[in-house]
């Protein structure tokens, strides 16, 4: 298929969503309006509606689906999925293991960010698009890190076989100069100048065959860079096959993320787990209209342990997978402990080996199990459900959008647009619309979420012409 049909297949799929979330909260604030007026028979209809409209978008999504799998393009997705990755990765290693490490140019990127897992290595993956953009042998130094004492290498691999001192001629912190051979970076955060390469960024030489192949190319390039960063030590690869067997972990099954405790009220709402059930059904019963689905299956991952007893008293007909004592050990008071380590590689890998996610994309839990998904499948960006934030990566550049069809402001809180306007996306609301700022006209708020697609920021990154296509 060309990279014009895919695009457009794959903008229809949205485009059902998004239909189907408008008409949806519509039609709820119509009803609950009906029953203020008490007007019973009103809302039984208007149920009715919703009950048939769920059925027809779970059918016509199926049908898409059904669609990219014809004519062999899975086939096709497949094989360019493993030669992209495969070049991706020969050039990580390229870059990771130069011929003479006294001589190589280096970037040194300190673990210790004081955070949780998810930050510490989403500051990791930072560092090493970093390295990967300026063609510099990247330098994890771990000592003391706060999950494993031991250090990175205890956990994962080292990032190189060959080059793993960090000492130079010259040292400097970013940005230094081309010539300078060793240079620190500090967190994103505090990165100054800001590089026209950090994420969401997509490489311009490989960028084509991205979006040809990858719904969502922006998590794609991350997620090439979690695959060389996350490859298991054979422990850790036992311990995590371990686990994955003795809970009988097994496809069809939906990966649950609540993030709660410190989270929430801070940085993040309060989601009860009955919002999380409703999308762990349309999963299933989407599945349904394929195959007999003998046990609907959730692997639920918290850092509160109420959740999980609390999901299998409320629901029953569903089989959960997941641990109390790893929540519990996820709690702030225990969290940054040798301990807790083993919790949460276990939750994050279940995650990311779910056939769906739901979650909250606030955290980064989850977005990195989204992003380790994208490395086990050909295109896995629709495979999950966020109830808050749209994708993105902290301290990324702008995200944009870029508007395909007109938009007349008719309701309070809209804001028009013409097509070709670049819109700043701040997030969907899942209702149909999301919210921005029309670069144009200065104005923010809400426009039609179908209206607009993703303005991919390509930049030009080394064509590591070294490295055999
Ligand atoms: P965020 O705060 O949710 O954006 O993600 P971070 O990973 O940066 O920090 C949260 C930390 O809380 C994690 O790294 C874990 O240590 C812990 N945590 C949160 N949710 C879970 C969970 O579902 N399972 C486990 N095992 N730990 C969790």
């Amino acid at each position: 298929p060309s990279k014009e049909y895919e695009v457009r297949r794959r903008a229809i799929y949205r485009g059902v969503q998004e239909n189907w979330y408008f008409v949806q909260q519509e039609l709820e604030k119509l009803k609950k309006s009906g029953r203020d007026q008490s007007a019973p028979e009103i809302s039984n209809l208007i149920q009715e509606i919703l009950n048939s409209g769920k059925e027809h978008e779970i059918i016509l999504l199926n049908d898409i689906q059904e669609l990219s799998n014809m004519e062999n393009h899975d086939a096709w997705r497949s094989t360019e999925s493993r030669a992209l990755s495969d070049l991706v990765q020969r050039r990580l290693h390229y870059l990771q293991n130069p011929a003479d490490c006294s001589k190589a140019r280096k970037l040194i990127c300190n673990l210790n960010k004081s955070c949780g897992y998810g930050c510490q290595i989403h500051h990791a993956a930072y560092c090493f698009i970093m390295a990967y953009a300026t063609k510099r042998t990247l330098i994890l130094n771990s000592k003391k890190w706060r999950y494993h004492r031991g250090g990175w290498e205890k956990v994962f691999l080292p990032l190189s076989d060959t080059c793993t001192d960090p000492s130079g001629l010259d040292r400097s912190n970013w940005p230094g100069t081309n010539e300078t051979q060793v240079i620190e970076l500090p967190i994103v955060d505090m990165l100054s100048p800001r590089p026209p390469f950090l994420p969401l960024a997509i490489p311009r030489d490989l960028s084509e065959r991205m979006i040809r192949l990858h719904g969502d190319p922006q998590v794609w390039w991350i997620g090439q860079f979690m695959k060389y960063l996350l490859r298991y030590q054979p422990e850790t690869q036992k311990m995590l096959d371990q686990a994955k067997e003795k809970m009988k972990f097994e496809s069809p099954v939906v990966g649950v993320h609540v993030r709660r405790t410190d989270k929430v009220g801070t940085e993040a709402a309060f989601h009860s787990i009955d919002e999380y059930m409703l999308y762990v059904a349309d999963f299933f019963d989407k599945l349904e209209i394929k195959e007999k689905i003998k046990v609907r299956r959730v692997y639920l991952a918290s850092d509160d342990p109420s959740v999980l007893p609390e999901a299998k008293k409320k629901y029953p007909e569903y089989e959960f997978l997941g641990d109390v004592s790893i929540a519990k050990g996820a709690a702030v008071a225990t969290r940054y402990t040798d301990s807790s380590l083993r919790g949460i590689l276990v939750d994050i890998h279940m995650l990311a080996h779910s056939d769906h996610l739901v979650c909250t994309f606030s955290s980064q839990v989850c977005r990195l199990a989204y992003e380790i998904m994208q490395t086990l499948h050909p295109d896995a960006s629709s495979k999950f459900k966020s109830l808050d934030d749209i994708y993105y990566y902290g301290g990324q550049g702008p995200h944009q959008q870029i508007a395909m069809y007109s938009h007349k402001a008719h309701r309070p809180g809209e804001i028009s647009i013409e097509v070709g306007d670049v819109l700043g996306i701040a997030g969907n609301h899942w209702d149909g619309y999301s919210k921005g700022t029309n670069e144009r006209t200065k104005q923010s708020g809400l426009y039609p979420s179908f209206k607009a697609v993703d303005k991919y920021n390509i930049i030009d990154f080394p064509p590591y012409s070294e490295v055999a296509v």
